[in-house]
């Protein structure tokens, strides 16, 4: 199969932008913004058609509780940040994790990074001040530098140009990674080596030793590993920039049908979700799997319109909600809005963000999040779909691979006071590495009950 750049398509879909679309930056110039996706529209697709469909029909398994999606990894990946160790660090975190998942659930895991793609943000504003200097908002690396200097905060749009090559890069990396025998199961100790030793890695290291045991007595029995030498992954990011993705969308040659070929997955965000708006438009015109976030502040008949108009064909796996409500609403909320769309007949995978509706500052002033009130909105996600017998598809988490102190809480009881120490990310607060495994562990506990 080959996709092909079309170029009616592309005057088709850059027929539309007079629909309104929020959060887009400010670009300088015309003719370079012109210039860079021009450029982007004659680069090789990141993801195939066919590889987007395996995803909705995974997706479409989570819908019905056959799997679980364990979707992770930065707030806003960084230029700087595509090393190969955070790679590494970050993919390990998420096979551990579906380890854990899987052997503690026997459950299949749905591994979706957050990655090759997650460089540009919605913001509050387009500005930013600070100590009476007001700059253009920091809007992802894909149209900005984080650094606070008008140099930096311009938005240069060859930035879109070298997002794509990050996330192809990046993409290469995963890919390697997770078939080229690295995600083998018969290596599960070799994804805990590396990190600083904690109570959470030794819980894992206990499972690792079981799940060898159970591969040599499948061995002994004569079991075929081939299937087992590498694992499905796939990537995904929020498609906020029009100007990214609509030069990245391509003709299936198999079926004439569209796809955005930036990601597998692509989602779109609480504030750019309006019926009327561009984002929509564009989502309903692609054919991968699609999430939207969804907050408590969402108006049920809204949701289903916009069911209507992404997924009119009610096909399994095509639209994802990923509910994010905070830990103090989720039981209060969720229970209404899960009701009255599985009322209507759609077929929405459910997932639970239990990131952003629990983000808070500090009192010494950092953006952070309690690693309890994280736990508590997975818990209220479970405990809404059990008494409603509707599926948990699936969990939405900011992490990365690394030891950073951005999240209170957890075994290791990381306080206001430690969140100086380490405290990387440009954006929201991600859970650690010990983190993001101790939540897999407490996942699985709820999703095998
Ligand atoms: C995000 O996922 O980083 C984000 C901005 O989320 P939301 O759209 O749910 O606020
Ligand atoms: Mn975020």
């Amino acid at each position: 199969m080959s996709l092909t750049t079309d170029p009616e398509l592309r005057t088709s879909l850059e027929a539309t932008p007079d629909l309104p679309a929020a959060q887009q930056p400010l670009w300088p110039d015309a003719a370079a913004l012109d210039a860079a996706v021009t450029e982007l529209a004659t680069y090789p697709p990141l993801v195939f058609a066919g590889e987007c469909d395996v995803l909705r029909d995974r997706m479409a398994a989570a819908s019905r509780g056959d799997a679980f999606v364990l979707q992770g990894g930065d707030c806003a990946e960084t230029f700087a940040g595509a090393t190969a160790d955070n790679i590494k660090n970050r993919i390990k975190t998420i096979l551990q994790m579906a380890a854990v998942l899987t052997y503690g659930a026997s459950v299949p895991v749905v591994k979706v990074g957050r990655m090759a793609g997650q460089f540009a943000k919605p913001r509050s504003s387009h500005t930013e001040t600070r100590e009476g200097v007001t700059l253009p908002a920091y809007r992802g690396d894909m149209v900005n530098d984080f650094e606070f200097t008008e140099a930096a905060r311009n938005p240069d749009p060859q930035r879109l140009v070298k997002a794509y090559h990050a996330s192809s890069a990046t993409l290469n990396l995963v890919r390697a990674f997770t078939t080229g025998g690295f995600a083998d199961l018969r290596h599960v100790h070799d994804w805990n080596r590396g990190f600083v030793a904690n109570s959470a890695n030794q819980r894992y290291e206990k499972i690792a030793r079981d799940i060898d045991k159970a591969m040599k007595f499948m061995a002994a029995c004569g079991a075929d590993f081939e299937a087992m030498k590498g694992t499905e992954f796939f990537a995904a990011h929020e498609a906020l920039l029009l100007d990214y993705e609509r030069p990245l969308t391509r003709v299936d040659s198999r079926t004439g049908d569209l796809y955005d070929t930036s990601a597998h997955f692509v989602w779109i965000g609480e504030r750019t979700r309006d019926l009327g708006g561009a984002h929509l438009d564009f989502v309903s015109r692609i054919h991968n799997p699609i999430g939207v976030k969804v907050s408590a502040k969402a108006q049920v008949d809204d949701l289903l319109r916009m069911i209507d108009l992404v997924d009119p064909e009610r096909t399994p796996g095509r639209l994802t909600f990923i509910t994010r409500m905070g830990a103090g609403q989720v039981r209060e909320s969720l229970p209404s809005i899960v009701e009255k769309v599985t009322a209507s007949g759609a077929a929405v995978t459910w997932i639970c963000d239990p990131m952003h509706g629990n983000t808070f500052e500090s009192a010494s002033g950092y953006k952070t999040r309690d690693f309890e009130d994280v736990v508590d909105e997975v818990r209220g996600f479970f405990e809404v779909h059990q008494a409603l017998g509707t599926v948990p598809g699936g969990i939405h988490v900011e992490l990365t691979g690394n030891d950073v102190t951005e999240c209170i809480g957890g075994a290791e009881k990381i306080l206001d006071a430690d969140l100086n120490k380490r405290y990387e990310t440009v954006c929201d607060p991600r859970l650690n590495h010990q983190q993001s495994l101790e939540l897999a562990f407490l996942v699985a506990e709820m999703l095998s009950r």
